[in-house]
């Protein structure tokens, strides 16, 4: 947990957010800013500033969070429709919390 990381203080319920999913390891929540009709956030608990922090030995996170998002496509109906996932890296990729979370964007008739 890192002091002052809005992330943290979500995925630790030191603040509100309507969660979607929890695991041991994860929370999933809207964006609170869509840009689809469906925008969700795939968050670990361990605090990780980015993809260029993770270590070997990290794969069973990002193993988690793309086998939530499969459940989540499925719940959401846009596993039917289509949907993206990414991370934004670093400033220059367009990261503006720095706390890794992958988006699933979806949801547009098709
Ligand atoms: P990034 O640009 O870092 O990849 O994505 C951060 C995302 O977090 C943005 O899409 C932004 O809309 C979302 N966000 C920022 N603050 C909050 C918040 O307090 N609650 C929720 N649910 N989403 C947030
Ligand atoms: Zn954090």
């Amino acid at each position: 947990m890192k002091k002052d990381c809005l992330f943290c203080k979500i995925a630790s319920k030191q603040m509100d957010a309507q969660l979607l999913m929890e695991t041991d390891d994860l929370v999933v929540f809207k964006d609170i800013n869509p840009l689809a009709p469906v925008h969700l956030l795939f968050v670990p608990k361990r605090h990780i500033r980015s993809i260029n922090d993770l270590e070997q030995t990290d794969g069973p996170i990002l193993e988690g969070l793309i086998f939530a998002a499969k459940e989540m496509a499925v719940k959401t109906g846009v596993n039917k429709t289509g949907y993206r996932l990414f991370f934004n890296v670093e400033k220059g990729g367009g990261q503006e919390i720095f706390h890794l979370h992958m988006h699933m964007i979806g949801g547009w008739e098709s």
